[in-house]
């Protein structure tokens, strides 16, 4: 059987960049042989969330290439030139493009390496391959559209899952309830449906409100928007505080002590969690509003109410929502339900499950590389799940650009090294040092 330099598991924007920077930097002598392994049956960037009028949150310029090589084929100005649009988007004024041209961009840099990726394959589990009294690669098990099964072997592995929909206890019971979805299968699972009259948003951040604007104008449908929040609050994207999202704020995050890190991430949530831009809360007052004027209510939003306990019928999906004010506890009776509540980003640790004893507390150097014990020799690197030592922007594409030419760099290193326990990396003095290891 073949054995990889990599697999990657998952194509999204962390993973395409990682490919267009091993590309872009590829040694002619000994190229890295890199394959990609992404469940979605071609490439689609949160696609059920693919809503008329919705923009960017982060600028164009931190694409999958600009903020490690500007010069490279691959940023989005040069897409927008290979599509004959350079001008005109000038002429929108904005550095926020739609999130459908963006999703544009990407699919369009994906299309160059669909030589490397397999779609239609979720991966299901990593198994150590043992040779002697060490692991000396892993065994890639995926499963297709047919559920039939494969298995790949790679001398190295990055990881980069996305998130996976945060369910609320009191909703997990109702997960094959048609009537009840998350906002990540949003347009699908809404299209399934018939026609709606009365809906439920639970939630108050970005989709939530994407998805409350976008199903306030169908004739004939209420839709109450559900927070246990006290009111909205814009995501803050000022330029100070917008300067925890640059590339070298990473190391001041992962530098930062254990016990003081925590307090830091915490006092900036307000940049990307449960805070919805400016113009969509101006938007969702507005449509609010005008019901008054109007004199009906055909749009709630029932701020402090907390959802106790649900279930479904022919009748509905009712909801216990208690009024976190009053302590009252209010039955409401709808057609959907859809749950704005956000991701978890817990999925790599089922993955590995089988090689747990190796990867002791399952810690990330600062390349990212997943700590392991001396007989373990593949590197494992995560993309987009080290928040927690990395910083806010590590879910976003703030900084995917330089940290996927990080990962690259350490990746390099360890083939170079003939695949060099963590300890010898360590010992390199690399860790924290990004500077230091030049490929
Ligand atoms: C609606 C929405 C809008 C957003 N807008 C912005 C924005 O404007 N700016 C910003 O910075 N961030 C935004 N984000 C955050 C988002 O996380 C990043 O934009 C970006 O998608 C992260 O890329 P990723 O590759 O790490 O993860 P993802 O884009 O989630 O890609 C992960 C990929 O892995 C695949 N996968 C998962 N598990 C497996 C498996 N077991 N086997 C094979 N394949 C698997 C998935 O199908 C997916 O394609 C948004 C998020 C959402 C949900």
């Amino acid at each position: 059987m073949k054995i990889h330099d990599l697999i990657g598991v998952g194509f999204g924007p962390s993973n395409l960049a990682l490919a267009i920077a091993l590309q872009e930097n590829q040694a002619q002598a000994a190229p890295i042989d890199a394959l990609f392994l992404e469940k979605q049956p071609h490439f689609a960037w949160h696609g059920d969330m693919m809503l008329d009028g919705t923009h960017m949150q982060i600028s164009f310029l931190k694409d999958l290439a600009t903020l490690r090589n500007p010069a490279s084929p691959y940023t989005f100005i040069n897409y927008l030139h290979q599509k004959q649009r350079l001008s005109d988007f000038i002429n929108l004024k904005t550095f926020y493009p739609s999130r459908l041209e963006f999703n544009d961009y990407l699919a369009w840099a994906a299309g160059h390496f669909d030589h490397q990726c397999h779609y239609g394959e979720e991966v299901i589990a990593v198994l150590p391959e043992i040779r002697g009294s060490e692991v000396s690669m892993l065994r890639v098990v995926s499963r297709d559209a047919h559920h039939r099964t494969h298995e790949r072997l790679t001398r190295n592995l990055v990881m980069a899952l996305g998130g996976t929909p945060n369910i609320p206890d009191c909703l997990a019971h109702l997960r094959e309830e048609p009537r009840v979805f998350h906002s990540s299968s949003f347009r699908s699972a809404f299209a399934r449906l018939p026609p709606p009259r009365r809906v439920a948003v639970i939630g108050a951040g970005q989709s939530a409100t994407e998805i409350f604007l976008e199903l306030q104008g169908h004739p004939h449908l209420s839709v109450d928007l559900v927070t246990r929040a006290r009111t909205i609050k814009p995501s803050d994207d000022s330029p100070f505080v917008n300067e925890i999202f640059n590339p070298d704020y990473t190391d001041y995050v992962y530098n930062t002590p254990n016990d003081s890190r925590a307090a830091l991430l915490e006092e900036f949530m307000q940049t990307n969690y449960a805070a919805p831009d400016m113009a969509l809360i101006e938007r969702l007052y507005d449509v609010l509003y005008q019901q008054k004027v109007r004199g009906q209510q055909r749009h709630r939003f029932l701020r402090r109410h907390d959802t106790v306990e649900a279930w479904s019928d022919d009748a509905g999906v009712h909801l216990a929502l208690k009024n976190l004010e009053s302590g009252e506890v209010n039955t409401e009776t709808y057609d959907a339900v859809i749950l704005g509540t956000g991701y978890q980003r817990q999925q790599h640790h089922a993955l590995l499950g089988e090689l747990q004893a190796y990867l002791p507390g399952m810690r990330v150097d600062r390349h990212y590389r997943l700590d392991s014990t001396p007989n373990f020799r593949p590197a494992i690197f995560l993309q987009g799940s080290c928040e927690d030592s990395h910083g806010l922007s590590d879910t976003l594409l703030s900084i995917t650009a330089v940290r996927t030419d990080e990962i690259r760099m350490a990746l390099a290193h360890t083939l170079h090294q003939g695949h060099a326990a963590p300890s010898a990396l360590q010992a390199s003095g690399d860790v924290q040092r990004h500077g230091a290891l030049q490929a």
